[in-house]
């Protein structure tokens, strides 16, 4: 493969920048207003999202729980954020994927003149609209929970999904993908390749709409809206995090959609006292990458410091990290950690066997890179995070099937 250049250049297992970032880092063309707005566009669609999912007894809201992980009292606290089990698709790119669809279905209702000030967004659901809808495509490029969100979405209003899935996507999210209507196409290719002939596959389409996980801004603003979510779980647990004590918050990186997305969201509440972790394979650190190596403004893919993208973390497995990402939080990001698969699949035996959580391997490494902080050495005028509240974020494996995670819990 053209690509992949002998490697030569190190890089560490660990980065962390010398100084919390403040608000000031963030950047790029998202805003705190434009979060206000995707809050309230999912508020809005909430009638229509629970009459879409009937048969699934959905109330509509994308949220999900924020759970002890560490017994209360225990130090450090330990909390790990449940979009494993985000309603209906199991993974965090609920968040994303499907506000993108909302997005782009409110578009095309408001343009048909179905949907205006003077009806609600159940007309979204009728016959006529779905006419509408079904006249368009949505095309995306997925490891596998991106595709399954927005086919889940794109199906539930009648709208047509083609999924182009990379070469480390599991056999069975692209079954369940075919179960609900969606159609599969299989490259053999790396995550970054399968996005650029997503991309080209929609271009020469008239009737195709492209979710682009490296440039969508739309994405990373629903993925923002978990910022304020969270912020009111901790109020309501009487968590307020300072710059002394200050929120740390683990995020599996990908492509760094989500985990921008996020960063955005709780730096914009929090600032400096928030500090943001991205976590990622040894095999894939995209996003240690650019961050180490300060080429930010064009990311380098993982293979040019010998890595091979080969990871049992189907939802982290991407070469080359998201432009769109570095350019919002690339200066907000505190800390990246690549780890070994074998410590992520040690800690989905572990989340199992002690909290009964079903946890995917990507997900299972927002846990996995909690010892591994707490045991680096800190930069000087890093907080003590001892007395920090630590989060894990819980990305995905709620819908995981029994014989896939029995196999996960047997692997060596
Ligand atoms: C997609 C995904 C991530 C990371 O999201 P990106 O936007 O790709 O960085 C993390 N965990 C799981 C389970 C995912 O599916």
């Amino acid at each position: 493969m053209a690509n992949i250049i002998a490697g030569t250049a190190q890089l560490p297992d660990i980065w962390l920048r010398p100084r919390i970032a403040d608000r000031s880092a963030l950047a790029g063309p998202i805003s705190p207003a434009d979060i206000d707005d995707a809050a309230a566009r999912l508020a809005r669609f909430r009638p229509a999202l629970v009459g879409a999912f009937a048969a699934q007894g959905w109330d509509g809201r994308i949220r999900s729980e924020l759970l002890d992980y560490a017994a209360p009292g225990e130090a450090p606290a330990l909390l790990l954020k449940g979009d494993h089990d985000l309603p209906l698709t199991g993974s965090i790119k609920a968040r994303g994927g499907i506000y993108e669809l909302l997005v782009l279905i409110e578009r095309l209702g408001r343009e048909a003149g179905l949907l205006t000030e003077a009806t609600g967004y159940e007309v979204l659901l009728s016959e006529p609209a779905r006419a509408v809808l079904a006249r368009h495509t949505v095309v995306v490029a997925s490891t596998g929970n991106l595709g399954f969100s927005i086919g889940l979405a794109a199906r539930a209003f009648g709208l047509g999904a083609q999924i182009h899935m990379s070469y480390d996507a599991k056999s069975w999210k692209k079954e369940r993908l075919r179960r609900i209507g969606a159609t599969v196409v299989e490259h053999d290719c790396d995550y970054t390749q399968t996005v650029a002939r997503a991309r080209a596959a929609a271009e020469a389409s008239d009737t195709a709409y492209f979710v682009d996980d490296e440039t969508s801004r739309l994405l990373m603003l629903g993925y923002a809206t978990a910022g304020r979510e969270l912020a009111e779980q901790l109020d309501a647990r009487g968590i307020a995090p300072t710059q002394d004590k200050p929120l740390v918050v683990y995020l599996p990186c990908g492509v760094g959609g989500a985990p921008a997305g996020i960063t955005y969201g709780l730096k914009t509440i929090y600032g400096e006292a928030v500090v943001a972790i991205f976590v990622e394979p040894h095999a894939s650190p995209c996003m240690l990458a650019a961050l180490a190596t300060g080429a930010v403004a064009e990311p380098p893919a993982v293979y040019a410091f010998g890595r091979d993208n080969r990871t049992i973390a189907d939802g982290l497995a991407v070469p080359r990290a998201s432009a769109l990402a570095l350019e919002t939080v690339g200066a907000a990001i505190d800390g990246a950690i690549a780890l070994p698969d074998s410590e992520m699949l040690d800690w989905v035996g572990r989340a199992w066997r002690e909290r009964g959580l079903r946890l995917e391997p990507s997900a299972a490494a927002a846990l996995a890179a909690v010892p591994r902080l707490l045991a680096a050495a800190l930069p000087e005028g890093w907080p003590d995070l001892q007395a920090a509240t630590h989060i894990a974020w819980a990305t995905g494996g709620g819908l995981l099937p029994d014989d896939e995670f029995e196999r996960l819990l047997g692997a060596p």
